[in-house]
């Protein structure tokens, strides 16, 4: 049995090795620990462990837990997982980061319910990568009309792209999404140079992510275990 605080280590030998490989400094990827469906305990002790960025994905439930950890007020909250826009407000009030975004009603309602004091709130558009029919994200080809709306909503500071990528266990399948991730930010910088971020990579696929450039992995499964 390894702990909380091996596997969190392990995590970042991990970005650290795929960093070396790709020849970037280590400190320019970020580790967003995903702690959907755990409790409020493991982030607690995550926490204790060094980590300050958490990713949730159901809205109601990570109310909960923001509710239950405000005495570590310098934890940042990221929300990762599809946003109704009947849900834009709690989630314009609570969160410091938006990976999600891939329509224009969803990033109006969260500009305009941001409240004033906070900073501005970061958005990362949400891109479906892989064109699977089913998935949310919006296409490459709408991309540069999303973010240029984005880019003048004052409440969002638009920060980059995200993907999910089609399940593959190739890594170079998996690296191909997201180099095509890659250059889209590429080509969106030239519009937008604030874009700084591309939040890619999970626990299977977190290497061929850092390899093509990602700058945020978001780890679930290889630090808080599997989820039932
Ligand atoms: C669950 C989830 C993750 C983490 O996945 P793991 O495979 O557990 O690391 C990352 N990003 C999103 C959007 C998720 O929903």
């Amino acid at each position: 049995m390894t702990t909380l605080a091996e596997r969190l280590t392990q995590a970042h030998t991990r970005i650290d090795n795929a960093a070396k490989a790709a020849n970037r400094a280590p400190d320019e990827i970020m580790l967003l620990a995903v702690s959907k469906t755990k409790p409020a305990g493991m982030i607690a002790e995550a926490y204790a462990a060094g980590c300050r960025n958490f990713g949730e994905n159901y809205l109601q439930e990570a109310l909960d837990k923001v509710a239950e950890l405000t005495d570590k007020n310098d934890i940042v909250w990221h929300f990762i997982g599809p946003l109704q826009s009947n849900k834009t407000r709690p989630a314009a009030e609570t969160f410091a980061w938006v990976h999600t975004v891939d329509r224009l009603k969803i990033a109006q309602r969260l500009n305009d319910q941001r409240p004033p004091a906070m900073a501005a709130l970061n958005v990362c558009l949400q891109v479906n990568i892989s064109n699977e029919p089913s998935k949310s994200g919006v296409s490459v080809a709408e991309l540069p009309q999303l973010a240029d709306a984005v880019s003048k909503m004052p409440n969002l500071r638009l920060r980059g792209l995200m993907a999910i990528p089609a399940e593959s266990d190739d890594p170079l399948e998996q690296r191909s999404a997201f180099a095509a991730l890659r250059h889209a930010l590429t080509e969106l910088q030239q519009q937008h140079p604030q874009m700084d971020t591309l939040s890619m990579g999970m626990s299977g696929d977190m290497d061929a992510a850092i390899l093509e450039g990602s700058t945020m992995v978001r780890i679930g499964t290889a630090i808080f275990g599997t989820r039932t």
